[in-house]
């Protein structure tokens, strides 16, 4: 099963990546995740991306595509996988075609969640992210069960720098922008499927399971 979750910043695609992963034993691809871990561990990759990332900006096309290229040929993606954050622009996602082709590998699904923009704004100023294991919560939708701490790991939760109410209104742009043309772009190649986002997690949980299994 190789799938695609495509939705504005804040829609809820890492949320229901973890829950998908877990279900279909598939592999979680998440491109914001790995520039987080490069920037963390002070790689190359992280001192390249890190300004970028802080003003709510895309990481250029040609060092974004390199990253996935060497992440889909690892042999824990030949089961299946679901790429979350990426693509985010067509040049990206014609590459993605080729990869994919290269690969011998094709797409099933590619899950497009639909949630108004005001609720995107709070859903990100009130995200908070386990600096341990990378599990996302809510101050307010989906809290842990003690403040600041990690249900799963027990480890300190954060909020991303990016998810400051000004950089979220410039992510909120540069979706619409950029990234928004993949709907049409993906529903031409027939295989797009749209959730509404804006429901309880659990429910959004259980149509992207229908809509990727084909009922
Ligand atoms: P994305 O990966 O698309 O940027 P996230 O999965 O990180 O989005 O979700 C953004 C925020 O919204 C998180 O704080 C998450 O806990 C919360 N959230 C996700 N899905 C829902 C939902 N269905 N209802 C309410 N809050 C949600
Ligand atoms: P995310 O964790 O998906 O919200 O991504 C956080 C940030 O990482 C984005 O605002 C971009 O700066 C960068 N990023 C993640 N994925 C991509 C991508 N596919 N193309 C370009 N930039 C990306």
């Amino acid at each position: 099963m190789n799938i695609i979750l495509l939705g504005p910043p804040g829609a809820g695609k890492g949320t229901q990546a973890a829950m998908l992963v877990e279900k279909f034993g598939i592999t979680h691809i998440s491109t914001g995740d790995m520039f987080r871990e490069a920037i963390k561990q002070g790689r190359e990759l992280g001192l390249q991306v890190k300004a970028i990332m802080e003003k709510g900006q895309l990481v250029p096309d040609e060092l974004t595509v390199a990253v996935v290229r060497e992440r889909l040929a690892r042999p824990d993606c030949e089961n299946g996988f679901l790429l979350d954050g990426f693509p985010r622009t067509i040049p990206q996602a014609d590459a993605l075609g080729g990869i994919l082709a290269g690969l011998n590998r094709s797409l099933d699904t590619v899950i497009n969640i639909e949630i108004p923009d005001d609720v995107l704004q709070s859903r990100m100023t009130g995200r908070r992210i386990c600096r341990q294991c990378q599990a996302t919560y809510h101050t307010l939708s989906n809290p842990p069960k003690h403040t600041g701490k990690c249900n799963k790991c027990g480890g300190e939760l954060y909020q991303r720098s990016d998810d400051s109410e000004a950089t979220v209104a410039n992510r909120l742009v540069v979706y619409e922008q950029q990234t928004a043309p993949l709907v049409a772009y993906y529903c031409h190649k027939g295989v797009l499927k749209t959730i509404n986002g804006n429901r309880e997690l659990q429910e959004v949980f259980n149509n992207i399971c229908r809509a990727v299994s084909g009922v």
